[in-house]
């Protein structure tokens, strides 16, 4: 496999802390390991690019100002470390609006591409939902991880994959697109989970 250069992050439960329809800047909180695992993605060359539904916007829960200050939160948070997001979308969607950028459709994907010149051979999706891992097969990523952290956990339950995180099962080919190739249990367990990925037969 190429080397991964691109990396897409979902941000609720993934990222920061799952909160229910989260508004408030001062409710972002950034999961354990995740600065420290990005940050050292990033030294090694990788982009980090935060892809998120906020379908709190379209029902009229919050606006994308709001989104936009808790991305800013994030950010801020994560300066420290140095970690930097190279971009940051999100669907501002409500499901029954029928888009075509909230996960698992492809257009936040296809956005970022146009954006950047991502490819989707060397570009990764972190996130803790089926939607995450669905949107990275609809959009012919080359790797799909989820995290237990936020629904993480509810995912591995629904779908059975308690052997798969417990036994660190690398799966290459997921019989479907809601599926995992990889169980992180958190960021820790990020680079070497591509390390991994990379090293699958081209
Ligand atoms: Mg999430
Ligand atoms: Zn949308």
């Amino acid at each position: 496999m190429p080397r991964i250069v691109s990396l897409l992050l979902d941000r609720d439960g993934t990222v920061i802390e799952d909160r229910h329809y989260l508004k408030d800047p001062q409710g972002v909180a950034v999961l354990p390991h995740v600065a420290q695992a990005l940050a050292a993605l990033q030294a090694t060359g990788v982009r980090l690019f935060l892809v998120s539904n906020q379908s709190g916007v379209g029902r009229g829960y919050f606006t994308a100002a709001d989104v936009l200050a808790c991305n800013q939160a994030l950010a801020a948070q994560l300066d420290p470390s140095g970690v930097q997001f190279a971009d940051s979308v999100f669907c501002p969607h409500a499901p029954e609006q029928d888009c075509t950028c909230r996960k698992p459709s492809s257009g936040m994907w296809e956005t970022l591409q146009a954006r950047h010149g991502l490819t989707p051979a060397t570009t990764v999706m972190v996130g803790d939902k089926p939607e995450d891992m669905a949107f990275a097969a609809n959009a012919g990523l080359a790797g799909r991880f989820l995290v237990a952290t936020g629904k993480g956990q509810a995912t591995i339950e629904r779908f059975g994959l308690q052997e798969q995180l417990q036994q660190h099962s690398f799966i290459a080919q997921p019989a479907a697109p809601e599926l995992p190739q990889y169980i992180l249990e958190d960021f820790s367990a990020l680079p070497q989970a591509i390390a991994l990925l990379e090293a699958l037969p081209a």
